[in-house]
């Protein structure tokens, strides 16, 4: 595979000793960003050095629920930018660079241009982890991430929806085709817990992430239920789990723990 980064000559990064997760989904809307979010957090405040870009260059949604809406990253020198930092991960999405509101209208490979400068551009220091939340689908960037980042791992999220999952195994079929190691499955909304009976309610459905993952012959990861505080948090910015000893924490930290 090329390079899309690391090689060139001047890029500023090699991430030799970093491990590129790229987290994508077939649909939009099944908690991606939300759990790409919580998952860097997840392995930050387990002591991983982490950084996140929002690969989903039109439709950024990272500095909405990591709370960093606003925020400017620093440049230094002429040539380069630092990453925003935040609950211990550092970050680079559009959504930090343009104003709110601000319409892009860009093709595949402008949007694929602008990945590579926050790879190249972009002072990461050294990382343990590099996740990238991908745009939703089969698209351009997906494809650009699986072709030319050398070594890059793919993590697919899915709802318990059979719509959802028929995308996402399409996804992983292109991964498998591409000969892109898929780290595994993770179904997302899987279900909804009562406050007041206990009982799991399975509203769209179980078992379709892990059939998925038999299906594409990869690991499943796990089961994240529909909360009310993750929703929360990700509108607020304030991930729920930064404390890993929390309900939501100890779910994700059982996620970081078969992704290390
Ligand atoms: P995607 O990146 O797949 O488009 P988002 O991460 O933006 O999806 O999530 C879509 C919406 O669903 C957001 O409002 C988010 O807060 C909410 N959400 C995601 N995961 C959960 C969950 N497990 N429980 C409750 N709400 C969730």
């Amino acid at each position: 595979k090329e390079a899309l980064f690391g090689k060139k000559k001047n890029s500023l990064n090699s991430f030799e000793n970093t491990t590129i997760l790229a987290i994508g989904s077939g649909k939009g809307g099944v908690g991606k960003s939300t759990v790409t979010a919580n998952l860097a957090i997840t392995l930050a405040n387990m002591g991983y050095k982490v950084g996140l870009i929002d690969a989903d260059i039109l439709g950024y949604s990272i500095p909405q629920i990591m709370g960093i809406k606003g925020v400017r990253p620093v440049a230094i020198g002429e040539q380069a930018i630092l990453p925003i930092e935040t609950h211990g991960v550092k970050i680079m999405s559009m959504g930090n660079l343009v104003e709110e509101d601000e319409a892009l209208i860009w093709r595949g490979p402008v949007l694929s241009g602008v990945l590579e400068q926050f790879m190249n551009e972009v002072y990461w220091g050294e990382l343990d982890f590099l996740l990238l939340d991908l745009p939703p689908g089969t698209g351009d960037i997906p494809l650009s991430i699986m072709q030319e980042v050398k070594d890059a791992r793919f993590l697919i999220v899915t709802t318990p929806q059979i719509t959802a999952k028929g995308v996402a195994k399409r996804l992983g079929i292109m991964a498998q085709k591409t000969n892109t190691d898929i780290i595994g499955v993770i179904e997302n909304m899987s279900y909804f817990q009562c406050d007041k009976c206990g009982e799991k309610h399975y509203i769209f459905g179980s078992g379709e992430g892990e059939k998925l993952s038999r299906e594409l012959d990869v690991s499943f990861l796990g089961e994240i239920p529909l909360l009310k505080e993750i929703r929360e948090g990700s509108d607020k910015g304030i991930s729920p789990v930064v404390d890993l000893n929390s309900p939501v924490g100890k779910i994700y930290k059982a996620i970081g723990e078969k992704i290390i």
